[in-house]
């Protein structure tokens, strides 16, 4: 499970119609339970793809050293990442899969509709390496 405050929430969604026609990505700072996670802040990066930013992230490593170094500071961890798929369903891609590596982070997808943020899901990496790593989907929770 996945749990935001409303304004975190918010923020995410948000981050995502702001950059449409093009994808927008961001790292999820919090503390993790178990299967828990709870999101205190959200980093939004720069989608350093230049080449078809409409469906395709890429965070850049200087941006994640600087997310570990802040979550450090904060007494926190990155729990999870976040994109958009503008005017696509909020499901995982073949390459967004692919690029998975962080095992016990959630990947929130937000699909944004005609610059609107709609559906928003979240997938939990689990397994324990590359080789049987999944995305399942798991409940989103907001704070009032
Ligand atoms: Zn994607």
């Amino acid at each position: 499970m996945l749990k935001f405050s409303r304004s975190t929430y918010a923020d995410l969604r948000r981050h995502g119609e702001e950059t449409y026609p093009h994808e927008c990505c961001g790292i999820l700072l919090g503390t993790a339970d178990g299967d828990v996670r709870t999101v205190r802040a959200t980093l939004r990066c720069n989608n350093t793809r230049t080449d078809s930013p409409e469906n395709r992230y890429n965070i850049d490593p200087r941006e994640l050293v600087r997310a570990q170094r802040e979550a450090h500071e904060r007494g926190l961890d990155i729990v999870g990442f976040y994109h958009s798929h503008p005017d696509h369903p909020a499901r995982w891609s073949p390459t967004d899969f692919e690029e998975a590596h962080w095992i016990g982070c959630s990947y929130v997808i937000t699909s944004v509709e005609q610059g609107r943020a709609a559906q928003t899901n979240s997938f939990a990496l689990t397994g324990t390496k590359e080789e049987d790593k999944a995305l399942v989907e798991e409940e989103i929770l907001v704070e009032r």
